[in-house]
């Protein structure tokens, strides 16, 4: 069974102490797979500082240069891999980035282009903003073949540009939906990897303040029995003490099992 951790957010805002802060006794254990945006916008969010929010533009990572360059140390050590989060992650009035922004096949693929040249890495995994994706931009991160990290993702057919792998999928989902009780209004993150043509997608539990040990362990334990895997999801900036402790617990309970392997987020979806 593989277990892999995500933080999202990292981006141009992030002091990379505040990385380090909550990090630097659990990178040497898992690594962390951190979804980085390429240019966060200055607008009025809890993940921008709000000397920023009247900003009116963009910040290429770069222009935080002791971010860059711990960055680019931390991936050569192998404690974080990078992924893709978003181009500047800002809102739209009809939706998030990767919903409603008019060009977003460019924003994907100068996203990509931008981190893989300044953190000298190769991007393999795409996390939406707000874990929010329209049809054009599930089509566009495939295209791209990218891997798509999400937490509860729509398998409405409709939903999603046709594959020759949908029906199968649904199917998959509608009898895991059976088997354990839950009709189709009840949260469910499917524990194992859905295969497309092009791309793989997997769904990530959350731990945000209000997370309990007790229900990421119930996860985990479905997730077991089930045969599949578990992937955390989290964001540093709101991380603190009491969630860290939740963190640390959930990690050393999945530890005790001898056939769980801690792996970087990207090989979740090696066959
Ligand atoms: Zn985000």
């Amino acid at each position: 069974m593989k277990v892999a951790l995500r933080d999202d957010d990292t981006s141009f805002f992030t002091d990379p102490a505040r990385l380090e802060a909550v990090y630097s006794d659990v990178w040497s254990v898992i690594p962390v797979g951190l979804a980085v945006v390429p240019h966060a916008a200055g607008f009025a969010d809890k993940a921008v500082p709000e000397k920023y929010w009247d900003a009116g533009r963009a910040f290429p990572l770069e222009e935080n240069p002791p971010l860059v360059s711990a960055l680019r140390e931390h991936v050569k050590a192998g404690r974080v891999t990078i992924a893709q989060h978003g181009f500047t992650h800002e809102d739209f009035a009809d939706g998030h980035e990767f919903q409603a922004a008019p060009d977003l096949e460019s924003r994907l693929a100068r996203g990509q282009a931008y981190l893989e040249g300044v953190l000298k890495t190769r991007i393999r995994v795409f996390v939406p903003p707000h874990n929010a994706l329209s049809k054009r931009g599930l089509t566009a991160v495939s295209a791209a073949g990218l891997n798509v990290l999400g937490s509860f993702l729509s398998f409405r057919p409709s939903m999603r540009p046709w594959d020759v792998h949908t029906p199968g999928n649904w199917w998959r989902i509608r009898q895991y939906r059976g088997k354990t009780g839950r009709t189709k209004a009840d949260r469910l993150v499917f524990p194992h990897v859905l295969r497309y043509r092009r791309h793989a997608a997997l769904g990530c539990h959350g731990l945000k303040p209000g997370t309990t040990f007790d229900e990421l362990k119930r996860g985990f334990d479905e997730a077991r029995a089930a045969g599949g895997h578990f992937c955390l999801a989290t964001h540093y900036w709101e991380v603190d003490l009491p969630l860290k402790g939740v963190l640390v617990r959930f990690l050393d309970y999945a530890a005790s099992f001898p056939d769980v392997e801690f792996v970087a987020i990207e090989r979740l979806f090696d066959r």
